[in-house]
């Protein structure tokens, strides 16, 4: 804990209740701070070469106007924290690390009952806190730390290949003169770096199951030596175990539930049948014998899907093993949605602040390129480029990168899910997060045209042969179905949307409505609504979506004379003058 009364703290008040929230922030941090009242234009500037840290209890904008022409280096300047008139923020305005703002936010928050606003790097940029992370980990934390927020080359090392969250900026497994290191490894020692001074933090993924099995009544202790030295001969950290694991004839053996408890890992425990099936190098008669199956250390391991990395170990009455998980990555195509940021889905956001790595058609990388944190890689391409791009997103997942393949929409709707997922997938978990279609903006826009049964065609015949195009228009005409158009028209397809409208008009009377809208969500979004007999194909193109009404589809007013579309789901209540619902 920082001792406070170790450092010159100023406080700036010009009114009652902030004096008092600067006395209970005095005593709060054991006393010794100056108190000085005035007008900010004047104290600011006096404090400023005097102090290491300044309490502003001013607006924020009054205080930034007032110290901005002061400020020198963030080395040497003085940390500044701004706290509010009802004393419910405190916010670091500058220096919030080197300066020490943050940690004084945070012990202001404290003594007023308020929050600390705190928007440096690992604190809301999103540089993950390594200690954070939810792996162990061994090593000097302070000094990588430092230079991943000072944005100083930090050699990354995860030789097993191990997905870690995008760090800093600066951390990469290639990083020139780096001045720390980060290594990721179930290995009980790190691997030697060429300077042996170099600060490291080695982190510890949960890479091991350990199988054990023993004999009845075996005693824990027995069984906690066993499974440490087993681990500690094999040179494996004990904090990479992420299970525990046995045949199903020992879960209720209480040394093995002791020995889980003690880890804190869970037992699991696998069926003789199934151990039975496993190829293991050390069989034994006398597991046979006793639970009908020739191995059970090394066998559960196996059946955990994990590489045996240590055969099986023997003490009195126990046996134990050590598999290693495979490295899985993780490949989430993600839809954005039509434009605006409000329908992006939190789940799409969350996938995109996780990624080591988003790939997409650039106009969908720039909508979200503010929320990729730094540290993560972004591949934007041209359009058109569609194998590139899955490839890659499916090759760096296979090296066990998280990786996002951004969509506008959604990503199954004439978007990259489908060709993800015929080009395979093997290796790699697969994740396909939904998005708000242009077909649903559209129709929110519109009213609600898409009230009853609708059929989506695309017009576009670069995958799809026209002849197909024109059946399956004709069919929803036939059907009366309303018809959504996607990719309507293009600059060398011109002809296609005139005989769409008229394949559709042969079914559906001439007054039925016809809309465009484009860019639905986006700045430049406008919207025509008209008849089949007025329409014009050319208020189209390719950043629009057309519906055309069913012969049921009529126009409605709203209360604000606005004219919408309506396709009627036929309710009874709503034409039936004597039902009551
Ligand atoms: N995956 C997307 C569709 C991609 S196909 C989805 O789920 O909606 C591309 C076509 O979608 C464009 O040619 C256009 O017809 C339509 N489109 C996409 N975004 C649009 C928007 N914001 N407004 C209007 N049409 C859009």
């Amino acid at each position: 804990m920082r001792r406070w009364q170790d450092v010159t703290i100023t406080q700036l008040v010009n009114s009652t209740a902030a004096r008092e929230h600067a006395e209970r922030i005095d005593r709060a941090l054991g006393g010794g701070t100056r108190i000085i009242e005035g007008p900010l234009a004047e104290t600011l500037p006096a404090a400023w070469p005097q102090t290491e840290l300044i309490i502003s209890h001013l607006a924020l904008g009054a205080t930034t106007r007032i110290l901005a022409p002061l400020l020198d280096s963030k080395r040497t300047d003085p940390g500044v924290v701004v706290v509010d008139e009802a004393g419910r923020f405190a916010v670091p305005l500058v220096g919030g690390h080197v300066g020490g703002a943050n940690a004084l936010a945070d012990a202001i928050g404290e003594a007023l009952g308020g929050t600390a606003v705190l928007t440096t790097a690992t604190d809301a940029v999103g540089i993950p806190a390594l200690d954070l992370l939810g792996w162990s980990y061994d090593g000097d934390l302070p000094a990588v730390t430092r230079a991943m927020l000072e944005a100083r080359p930090v050699l990354l090392d995860r030789t097993l290949g191990f997905p870690v969250p995008p760090l800093a900026p600066s951390v990469s497994a290639d990083a020139a003169e780096p001045v720390a290191r980060i290594v990721v490894t179930d290995a009980a020692a790190a691997p030697q770096a060429d300077d042996p001074a170099l600060p490291t933090v080695v982190l510890h993924p949960k890479s091991l199951v350990v199988g054990m099995g023993c004999n009845k009544g075996t005693d824990v202790e027995e069984l906690e030596l066993l499974f440490h030295q087993t681990l500690a001969e094999a040179g494996l950290h004990p904090s990479s175990v992420t299970a525990l694991t046995t045949v199903e004839a020992k879960a209720g053996e209480l040394g093995l539930l002791q020995l889980a408890h003690r880890l804190g890992l869970r037992l699991s425990d696998h069926p003789a049948a199934e151990l039975a099936t496993q190829e293991v190098p050390n069989p034994s008669e006398y597991a046979q014998r006793h639970v009908g199956c020739p191995s059970v250390s090394e066998a559960s391991v196996l059946a955990h899907g994990t590489q045996l990395v240590v055969p099986k170990q023997k003490s009195a009455n126990a046996t134990c093993a050590v598999g290693r998980l495979p490295v899985r990555g993780l490949l989430q195509v993600v839809g954005l949605g039509p434009g605006s940021r409000d329908l992006l889905t939190p789940r799409a956001r969350d996938a995109i602040r996780q990624a080591n790595l988003v790939v997409g058609y650039g106009p969908y990388v720039k909508q979200i390129r503010d929320l990729v944190r730094p540290g993560t890689e972004v591949y934007a391409s041209k359009m058109g480029t569609e194998k590139t791009r899955t490839s890659l997103a499916i090759d760096r997942a296979r090296a066990g990168d998280r990786v996002v393949l951004v969509c506008g929409g959604d990503p199954a709707i004439y978007a990259m899910a489908s060709p993800v997922l015929e080009q395979g997938t093997d290796g790699i978990d697969v994740e396909i997060i939904p998005g708000v279609t242009a077909e649903l903006a559209v129709s929110a826009i519109l009213g609600a045209p898409l009230g009853h049964d609708h059929a989506t065609i695309s017009l576009s015949d670069l995958h799809t042969d026209w002849q197909v195009i024109e059946q399956r228009l004709r069919a929803a005409a036939e059907g009366d179905f309303v018809v959504t158009l996607y990719n309507p028209r293009s600059r060398t397809r011109r002809m296609h949307l005139p005989r769409a409208l008229e394949i559709l008009g042969a079914h559906r009377p001439p007054t039925t409505p016809v809309a465009v809208v484009q860019q639905a969500s986006r700045q430049r979004q406008k919207v025509i609504t008209a008849t089949l007999a007025d329409f014009q194909p050319d208020w189209v193109d390719m950043n629009s979506l057309v519906v055309v009404g069913s012969s049921l589809t009529r126009f409605v007013s709203t209360g604000s004379g606005e004219r919408l579309i309506v396709t009627p789901r036929d309710y009874h209540w709503m034409t039936a003058p004597d039902a009551q619902e």
